[in-house]
């Protein structure tokens, strides 16, 4: 008899394939990113369907097969209503779900990753930068530490004067290191928010007003990091 495993998880992704099946990406507390597949879901007699809809967060059973792992068993938890009720917030729940599915590799228990995805998805709703606390958390838990007060080059202290960020290092170079290029000038608010992010200082964060030129600088170097990560 196959062994029934149980456990919570984020349904971060899901896949149509033939014959009314599909693939679910989820983030489990106990095993980690897995793949899962849902056999016959899309049909309506399917009892599965009303338990993984995407971004609900599930108890789910699962068989291992030799091939892929099967759902048995699924049951909302917590449906997160608002997400699917804004188009903005389920953009924003798409980009995590994406960066998740991206940059977590292996199937491997990790609290720190369950924790935080707990902690987006229950303030999605009350913080605009949601998106980006989320993003550079999960990649310093993924090892990408990036120095927020030294500069790489000469590693000084981050002082007054112009800053740059190098997405190809992922880190804050000076004046005096700077070397053109691929360098963009990230100015000391931005590099602010991001060491807020990452002590995870919430009464600062909620109270900090946020411009939209940060906002914006905020996108361009994740984006610019994201883009270095995938040429890894
Ligand atoms: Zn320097």
């Amino acid at each position: 008899m196959a062994i029934h495993y149980r456990t919570q998880a984020f349904i971060l992704k899901k896949t149509d394939l033939r014959e009314a099946d599909q693939v679910f990406t989820i983030y489990t507390k106990d095993f980690g990113k897995l793949k899962i597949l849902g056999k016959a879901i899309r049909k309506i007699k399917s009892k599965l369907r009303a338990g993984v809809e995407l971004f609900y967060l599930s108890e789910i059973e699962f068989i291992q097969g030799k091939n892929h792992k099967t759902l048995t068993d699924a049951m909302a938890i917590e449906k997160f209503k608002n997400i699917r009720e804004d188009l903005d917030k389920l953009e924003t729940a798409s980009q995590i779900a994406e960066n998740a599915d991206e940059l977590i590799k292996g199937e491997e228990k990790d609290e720190d990753i369950w924790n935080l995805l707990r902690e987006v998805f229950d303030k999605i709703n009350n913080y605009s930068l949601i998106y980006y606390y989320f993003l550079w958390n999960l990649l310093s838990i993924l090892g990408y530490q990036i120095d927020l007060y030294h500069c790489i080059g000469c590693q000084k202290k981050l002082g007054p004067g112009k800053l740059y960020f190098n997405p190809e290092e992922g880190a804050i170079v000076c004046s005096v290191c700077f070397e053109g290029s691929v360098d963009k000038e990230i100015c000391p608010e931005v590099i602010k928010i991001l060491r807020l992010f990452l002590k995870k200082d919430w009464n600062i964060l909620l109270r900090l007003k946020i411009q939209d030129s940060h906002k914006k600088a905020l996108e361009t170097i994740s984006l610019d990091f994201l883009k270095e990560l995938r040429y890894d």
